[in-house]
């Protein structure tokens, strides 16, 4: 079990920033990813999809609200590993 900081891809700086929410996944990645490239072929786990349907953060560069809420790009969320 490891545990995961989770990111948004900003589309203005080409950068991902956090939701401010960790996770704890089984089968996560060992180095940052997307969520669509770890769960390739496989189903998201409904913990995470429920994090991302409910939660945006805000670009500190824009001031824009960065969201995947409503039909998610999972390509676009970004799963960090905590080193503790
Ligand atoms: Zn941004």
């Amino acid at each position: 079990m490891a545990r995961y900081s989770i990111h948004l891809f900003c589309d203005e700086c080409a950068q991902t920033h956090s939701l401010g929410l960790m996770m704890n996944l089984e089968d996560g990645p060992v180095e940052k990813d997307s969520i669509g490239n770890t769960y390739e072929g496989k189903d998201v786990p409904e913990s995470l999809r429920t994090c991302i349907h409910d939660n945006c953060t805000i670009c500190p560069k824009t001031n824009r609200i960065i969201s995947q809420v409503g039909t998610p790009n999972y390509y676009n969320c970004f799963l960090v590993p905590i080193k503790e």
